[in-house]
């Protein structure tokens, strides 16, 4: 709570400042403010949202906000953890060759384009090489992901990597022991994998990501 807090007193900050505000000795953030906060009900007004987004530092490094993109009534979704270099250029989610494997696989082994699922990011904007993203951005863009799922309403939610898996559900579980594990949730089954640009440095796991994926092939 503190942290949304705090990144709603930081997003205040930053539109006194565009206003052109230097100093400001008002109460500029109150709790009943937070208390009505209510991200919208359409994926079209949510990415508007995310696109102004000043709710963490990684604002200021990003260059282009990554909405998650695809079918909006998408029956499976994949979620990697944030935004490479070419994708925070070009403000779409996985691309280059991570994205082209992931694509690979979405059409060779589940049969379907990649039009007809939905895929996004835990974070929406991409950390710097040098700059891990740290717990309170994650728990801070969450939101924008919990309120995609809600929209999308996937049957099947595939997480590419750890981190994505572990903000997901909180369980902090290996990922090498955890994957491939079908997790029934009151609406979903989450379905944890590598990344595929873990995948690309270690191209032997690809058997595993291979059998996942038919899983999720045989749920639908
Ligand atoms: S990472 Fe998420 S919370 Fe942080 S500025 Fe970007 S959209 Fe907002």
């Amino acid at each position: 709570m503190k942290n949304l807090h705090n990144a709603l007193l930081l997003k205040q900050l930053y539109q006194l400042k565009a206003l052109g505000y230097t100093y400001t000795n008002t109460q500029p953030f109150s709790y009943e403010e937070q208390n009505t906060l209510k991200l919208p009900n359409s994926l079209v007004a949510l990415k508007q949202q995310a696109i102004n987004c000043h709710l963490c530092a990684l604002s200021k490094s990003r260059n282009k906000v990554v909405f998650g993109e695809g079918n909006e009534q998408a029956l499976v979704m994949f979620i990697g953890d944030a935004p490479i270099d070419l994708e925070d250029s070009m403000g779409q989610p996985f691309l280059g060759r991570g994205g082209e494997m992931l694509t690979a696989m979405i059409e060779k082994v589940l049969r379907l384009s990649r039009q007809e699922v939905y895929i996004t990011n835990l974070l929406k904007c991409h950390p710097l090489a040098t700059q891990e993203a740290d717990e309170s951005q994650i728990h801070t863009c969450k939101a924008y992901l919990f309120k995609e799922i809600e929209l999308i309403k996937p049957k099947i939610i595939v997480t590419l990597g750890e981190k994505a898996y572990h903000y997901l559900t909180n369980d902090k579980s290996n990922l090498k022991e955890i994957r491939g594990t079908l997790i029934n949730k009151e609406n979903h089954t989450i379905i944890p994998t590598y990344h595929p640009n873990f995948l690309l440095k270690n191209p032997s796991l690809k058997r595993e990501v291979f059998m996942d994926l038919q899983k999720v092939k045989s749920l639908l």
